[in-house]
């Protein structure tokens, strides 16, 4: 059901906008719904520029607050900084809650080498060291101060060390570390900068919205997917529509670390939509111009009744969708099941090529997730 590729196109006239194809809005389906594709590009460009590693998160709490309090949605944070939003609905007999998580991977300072001031890191998620080698990155002191610097092995040069050296060296909490720009020559002049352990590290997202309407940057997931919602709550706002029951949404900000919507959903929700990244890649089913729709991942399945209901949602409006199942993966939903929520729950979510990596999707794929999120919500 993926939509074809566009064919390629004419290189770019010196002068003319990246993003000219996306500025367009998109009708979706029978609804006769305006979607703002320029809305969620330049809302998801913006978000992922604004550096939210696991535990660092309040910058951009507050940049998402700040646009769905704009979108007329009344908005609050939780004691734990979770970002709880609703939506009251032409009905409250059958609440909802959908999230989407807004921390990304990233890392703290674990320790300063005393002899040459390298930083030694401790990640903040789940990635494998050679997913960010030679990546630029900001360390933020206690105080809020940015350093630049760059991720390395320590055997980097391959004048100094052998080529197999180089390699074939291990790649590990002990021996990849930060470089950083600044005339440092040891760790007591690291530390007299200001740095210390527990400094928070994140990596540059280096956000790319190509010709061909694909987005590459770091952190797609899952910030393509808070896009994804607010782009539905513009598009329902826009069309003077409300959701058909009151629905709460929660921007989680623990996800990554694996308690992500423990917390935030309100007592008397009955159903739960994450949204969240499909997983791309060989062996499996999801794409980059699709909506993916999860029936399992590591947690084990999701709520049947859910995903037979997204399906038909999705076939009843034309949207292309693909079914999958991301063998090493969570969502906001176990962490949710396993704290006690009496809930059915579902996950949706735009398909993301080498996640947790240098990351890929497609518009396609964002437009047909706010297409289902939208019909979801007024269903
Ligand atoms: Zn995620």
């Amino acid at each position: 059901m993926a939509k074809k590729i566009a064919a390629p196109q004419q290189p770019r006239k010196p002068g003319s906008s990246p993003t000219a194809p996306v500025l367009a809005k998109v009708k979706a389906g029978k609804r006769n719904i305006d979607i703002d594709v320029r809305f969620i590009v330049d809302f998801l460009t913006q978000l992922l520029k604004t550096p939210s590693p696991t535990g660092y998160t309040t910058q951009a709490q507050h940049f998402v607050r700040e646009t769905l309090t704009n979108l007329k949605l009344d908005t609050r944070f939780n004691t734990k900084g979770g970002l709880i939003a609703t939506w009251q609905g032409r009905s409250a007999t059958r609440p909802r809650a959908l999230t989407a998580h807004v921390d990304t991977l990233g890392a703290m300072v674990k320790e300063i080498d005393p002899l040459n001031g390298r930083l030694h890191l401790s990640r903040l998620g789940g990635f494998a060291w050679n997913s960010v080698e030679g990546e630029s990155c900001s360390v933020i002191t206690a105080n809020e101060i940015i350093y630049r610097g760059t991720i390395l092995p320590h055997k980097a040069s391959v004048h100094i060390h052998s080529g197999p050296e180089v390699e074939r060296a291990e790649r590990s909490d002990q021996t990849m570390e930060v470089r950083l720009d600044a005339k440092v020559r040891s760790g007591l002049e690291v530390r007299q900068l200001g740095i210390d352990v527990g400094d928070f590290i994140a990596f540059d997202p280096r956000v790319e919205v190509t010709d061909t309407g694909f987005i590459r940057s770091r952190h797609l997931d899952d910030k393509a997917s808070v896009a994804c919602i607010a782009g539905a709550c513009a598009a329902l706002l826009d069309a003077g529509l409300r959701p058909a029951q009151r629905t709460t949404i929660l921007i989680s900000h623990f996800e990554e670390v694996g308690h992500g919507a423990s917390t935030g959903i309100p007592a008397d929700v009955k159903e739960v939509l994450a949204v969240d990244m499909a997983a791309v890649g060989p062996g499996q089913n999801s794409d980059e111009f699709s909506v993916g729709i999860c029936v399992k991942d590591s947690g084990g399945p999701y709520s049947l009744e859910m995903r037979q209901q997204l399906v038909q949602l999705c076939q009843s409006a034309d949207i292309p969708y693909k079914l999958d199942i991301y063998p090493y993966y969570g969502s906001d939903v176990g962490p949710m099941w396993r704290s006690g929520a009496d809930v059915i729950a579902g996950l949706i979510g735009p398909g993301v090529d080498a996640s947790h990596h240098y990351e890929r999707t497609h518009i396609d794929s964002l437009v047909a997730t706010v297409r289902l999120i939208i019909e979801y919500m007024l269903a």
